[in-house]
């Protein structure tokens, strides 16, 4: 048989690799630990730490963490968590800040190599030198009157930012790059050689990339506090400076990132060129930085800052900036280049701008959700809540395939792969979402069979277990109509069905109903041989001490969030997204019962066991099971001794309504 394909060896991956095809494959997966991770980020891990596997190689866990304002505890924690989650391990976990003494050295070898200086403009007089326009677009360029200084008062300039001597936005070290380069450098001349030509084009390109029009290296922040370095530091590198000077210092081979930072691409190779940090190996030397799609999953919010809204509710009608520095000005905009689909600013934490949003005066709107985990979120915490398998977050990624195109997938498209991974994995059980007492009348009172009922009727390996079938059943409101209709091929009086893994169907001889609500809350029938055949089997739940059956639980079924279909489009500076929330986005059923093989799936789980899993990652969310016709669900963490609480995972079918 033919070796099964692996995915990191095709398409764009294959290409990557062979571009640089070394021995020692190293990557790395770099989030900036000011949130949690969403699902987008599970394309990025799978990315950078299957390729490395699949070459024989590591990928390093690196907190990006270079941003003193935006570090909390809980993140570091939660982003390691869902890495392992997801069946990687990491080969070394790495923070950026342990590299300040030494990206602090670099900057000053920077200088000294007359390749960055200290500039005193404001974010305007900066945006003017860049030639930025009021319609956005750029007009000529100008370099600072800073732009020439001499080494030495550069040197001491920078001591001066160092130790305290500027505040915010009053220095910023900026890389020499293409500012000052003028179009006289690169006009082509007609007596030129093909090799001069080349050079022009190539100059020319850099030029008019605004990500090399002499970025900040170095800034003085407003918050000085770091979370891993404490007090020691006033200013902090930028992602420009740091993030391709870490790839180099931890040897990283192939730098995998989204597509955004393309245009980023040559300033990354003009800094590790100017402090000679390529490495001889291949024809790009030292670490290679190559661009994939962002993976963006439509119908749902992935910006950390519109789901902070969400779970910690906000003050609309009051305009709540933080105030820009020079320096937020120069990453703002490479930052306008290289941001997220939306767009947005991201100067805050959103717990920081969620906590000034609440501060305002203006309309209060509560939370629209539980917690950040919340599973109609698309959080990877939320995904795992809600009892997607780690798995099917792999197989989704790589089955829309791993190129340069940024994917849009609607929520229903993941929900259809959870599906058929779900489908073909974890094992079936009987539960009755709505329940309602059937009486079998011509059975005695104390009438016990016990029923040998497979895990997966499709999967003889799951094997088997018992289930108790007595006089008193409980089936779902679903499956009875009160009025028969020759359309309805269920339980209705006068009507035979039978039932899932008993031999024999039932009848409805009567059934009544509670005065109080009107509902349907007793049904009675014969069951036996003599009971004329069903057209349809339903499923149910018997009554047994014994057996410990039913076991009650509460189950939660999610729906999109939003009435619209496409949220993002939803008005959320004024807080219109509010008056757009599916008031039945969750749907409780509080009188669920299952069938005691419960018990064993939850002692068992995870069952199957995923990669992730078997390394002993296991919480609630890994008892998943099927309830036979009815949707896949998970145990939720608020479940406690003597109550559970089940999430769904999906439906059975799309658009069920269930
Ligand atoms: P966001 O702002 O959307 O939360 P980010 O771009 O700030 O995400 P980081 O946490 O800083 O993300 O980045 C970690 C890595 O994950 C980066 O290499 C980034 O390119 C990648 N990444 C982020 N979002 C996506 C996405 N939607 N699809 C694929 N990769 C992504
Ligand atoms: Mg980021
Ligand atoms: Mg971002």
């Amino acid at each position: 048989p033919a070796a099964p394909v692996d995915p990191f060896r095709q398409g764009w991956l294959k290409g990557v690799y062979d571009e640089k095809p070394v021995k020692e494959v190293h990557t790395r997966f770099p989030p900036e630990p000011n949130g949690y991770l969403h699902i987008g980020h599970a394309k990025a891990i799978t990315v950078n730490f299957g390729f490395a596997r699949s070459h024989g190689g590591v990928c390093n866990l690196r907190f990006d963490d270079t941003n003193p304002s935006k570090e909390e505890e809980v993140y570091f924690t939660a982003i390691k968590d869902m890495v392992q989650w997801l069946g990687f391990e990491p080969h070394k976990i790495t923070y950026s800040s342990d590299e300040f003494d030494k990206l602090y050295e670099l900057a000053e070898e920077l200088i000294k190599r007359k390749k960055a200086y200290i500039c005193h403009c404001s974010s305007d007089e900066v945006k003017k030198g860049r030639g930025k326009l009021a319609n956005g677009e750029h007009g000529p360029r100008k370099a600072c009157a800073h732009w020439g200084r001499p080494v030495d008062e550069n040197m001491e300039e920078f001591l001066k930012m160092r130790d305290g001597g500027y505040k915010p936005g009053e220095a910023v070290l900026r890389m020499k790059q293409h500012l000052a380069t003028k179009a006289e450098e690169y006009e082509e001349d007609e007596t030129d050689s093909a090799e001069v030509k080349r050079g022009k084009e190539k100059l020319k390109a850099l030029a008019n990339n605004p990500a090399m029009w002499d970025a900040a290296a170095y800034r003085v922040t407003k918050n000085r506090h770091h979370h891993r370095t404490g007090d020691k530091w006033r200013i902090y590198p930028t992602y420009e400076f740091t993030h391709c000077i870490c790839d180099a210092l931890e040897n990283i081979s192939h730098s995998l990132c989204t597509v955004e930072f393309e245009t980023l691409r040559p300033a990354y190779n003009w800094l590790l060129d100017a402090l000679d940090m390529k490495f001889e190996g291949s024809d790009e030397k030292g670490p290679m930085q190559r661009e994939y799609g962002r993976l963006n999953v439509e119908g749902t919010i992935l910006s950390k800052r519109r789901i902070a809204m969400l779970v910690e509710g906000c003050t609309v009608g009051e305009a709540s900036t933080a105030s820009k520095c020079t320096a937020d000005g120069l990453a703002d905009e490479v930052d306008e280049l290289a941001l997220a689909e939306d767009g947005e600013e991201e100067l805050e934490t959103p717990a920081e701008a969620a906590k000034a949003a609440l501060n305002g005066t203006g309309r209060k709107i509560p939370p629209a959700v539980m917690s950040w985990d919340d599973p109609r979120l698309f959080t990877l915490v939320a995904l795992r809540r809600r009892g997607v398998p780690p798995g099917a977050l792999k197989k989704f990624v790589l089955d829309l395939g791993v190129t340069k195109a940024n994917g849009n997938t609607a929520t229903h498209t993941l929900d259809a792969h959870i599906r058929t991974y779900l489908e073909r994995t974890v094992p079936r059980l009987m539960l009755v979402l709505d329940p309602i007492k059937v009486t079998l009348t011509n059975l005695p009172d104390d009438y016990l069979e016990e029923r040998e009922v497979p895990f997966d009727p499709k999967d003889k390996k799951k094997g088997t277990h018992k289930v108790p079938f007595t006089k008193t059943l409980y089936i779902d409101r679903d499956d009875f109509r009160e009025e028969d209709d020759p359309d309805f091929f269920r339980l209705a009086p006068g009507k035979s069905v039978g039932l899932l893994n008993v031999e024999f169907p039932i009848r409805c001889t009567s059934f009544s109903k509670d005065p109080d609500t009107g509902n349907v809350n007793a049904i009675e029938a014969e069951y036996g041989k003599d009971v004329p055949a069903g057209k349809a089997r339903i499923h149910w739940v018997a009554s047994s001490a014994a057996h410990n059956s039913p076991v009650k639980a509460e189950a939660r079924i999610f729906n999109p969030l939003f009435k619209n279909p496409a949220p993002n489009s939803l008005d959320w500076k004024n807080g219109g997204y509010h008056d757009d929330l599916n008031p039945s986005s969750l749907v409780t059923y509080p009188n669920v019962m299952i069938e005691c093989g419960f018990e064993h799936v939850r002692q068992n789980a995870p069952w199957p066991k995923e990669e992730g899993e078997a390394n002993g990652v296991v919480d609630n969310s890994s008892v998943r099971f099927q309830g036979l016709r009815t949707a896949f669900f998970a145990l939720d963490k608020d479940s406690k001794e003597g109550k559970v609480v089940l999430n769904r995972i999906v439906s059975l079918k799309e658009d069920t309504g269930k």
